[in-house]
């Protein structure tokens, strides 16, 4: 659990680090991402008036498939601009894994690919190109699929 005592929080802030289990996001059972690494946390944490501030990063690695390879690749994940505030409920704790764990599933990309530069797949023989080329020429193929098109009487 990411926690913090409100009591020992200052105007000044206080610096809380550490790390928390990757166990939280819950994706045993998601094939194509799972959480690899536990998530490494750096925060600020503040008085605002009666409120408490708290403002970091968060990060860590998930094991990813890609969408153009379909390679399980390791994606790392940084989630820099953590600002949540909170009621503060004198001496209590405040409970944060919830919204970290949030702001991480967030700053995951909409696209997972392994690079920019991914090859994917051949779509005829199935060949990752990333490893090796193969014998399909995926230009002609798409050229004769066109030229079948135009041959059609309409
Ligand atoms: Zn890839
Ligand atoms: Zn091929």
């Amino acid at each position: 659990m990411i926690k913090i005592i409100s009591a020992r929080v200052t105007f000044d802030g206080i610096e809380v680090t550490g790390t928390e289990s990757k166990d939280v996001f819950k994706l045993e059972k998601n094939e194509d991402i799972h959480s690899y690494k536990d998530i490494e946390y750096k925060l600020n944490v503040s008085l605002v008036n009666d409120s408490i501030l708290v403002k970091g990063t968060a990060k860590t690695v998930f094991k990813a498939r890609c969408g153009k390879c379909l390679n399980l690749f390791n994606l790392k994940v940084c989630c820099k601009d953590i600002c949540h505030l909170y009621e503060s409920n004198n001496n209590n704790k405040i409970d944060l894994t919830e919204d970290i764990r949030e702001d991480i599933l967030i700053s995951l990309p909409h696209k997972i690919i392994c690079s920019d530069s991914c090859k994917g797949i051949c779509f005829t023989c199935g060949k990752n190109l990333n490893l090796e080329k193969c014998a399909c020429s995926t230009e002609k193929e798409s050229f004769s699929e066109w030229d079948k098109l135009n041959n059609l009487d309409l």
